[in-house]
């Protein structure tokens, strides 16, 4: 298995780093071109309104917005999970739109702007994750295809749709391997 990560802007260097750490084969995603040789595809953290607008500009939306009908396995950290949402609370900015939530971006404010802590994540029962959160959505609303692997205070912060998974942390700035590996598991089924 091949798994992608788009390179556009963001932190997608850790992720690439992360999945090396565990053994799959890795590549960066630029061009449509680039996604043909990929199985899963991985959107990082990063600014969402950026990562939006050069997806279009490279005529990635589409390409991706196809894969992801025909089944490929897409995981979004924070900025990644933003671009993913249909509903993003106040803006018109560019997105894919595949998930059935509504997104509220910079939810934590002024005073949360990033912070750390352990987070119950329901696919690692045996303990929870160490969330890294800056400026981090929120997801505020979840379809019924929606299942929600965490709630962090209150608020949903993971969630899985089918073959779509969306975090509002990042765990690739953590040496926790356990996300990936999860994403990497829906991949393989
Ligand atoms: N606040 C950023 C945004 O709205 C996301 C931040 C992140 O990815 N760490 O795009």
């Amino acid at each position: 298995m091949v798994v992608g990560v788009l390179a556009l802007q963001g932190d997608f260097a850790e992720h690439l780093a992360m999945l090396t750490r565990i053994g799959v084969e890795a590549r960066e995603v630029r061009k449509h071109r680039d996604l043909e040789s990929v199985d899963a595809l991985i959107i990082p953290g990063g600014e969402s309104t950026t990562i939006g607008k050069l997806m279009e500009r490279y005529a990635l939306d589409k390409a991706i917005r196809a894969r992801a009908e025909q089944g490929m396995p897409i995981y979004g950290t924070c900025a990644g999970m933003i671009v993913l949402a249909k509903v993003i609370e106040g803006s018109t900015q560019p997105r894919l739109g595949l998930m059935d939530i509504a997104v509220i971006r910079n939810a934590f404010g002024r005073q949360n702007e990033s912070f750390e802590a352990d987070i119950p994540f329901t696919p690692t029962p045996e303990r929870p994750v160490r969330g890294v959160f800056i400026r981090a959505p929120i997801v505020a609303q979840a379809g019924q295809g929606v299942e929600i692997l965490s709630e962090f205070e209150g608020k949903i912060v993971a969630v899985r749709q089918g073959n779509l998974l969306a975090t509002a942390f990042h765990p690739e700035l953590t040496d926790d391997e356990r996300v990936h590996r999860y994403f990497l598991e829906m991949a393989r089924d």
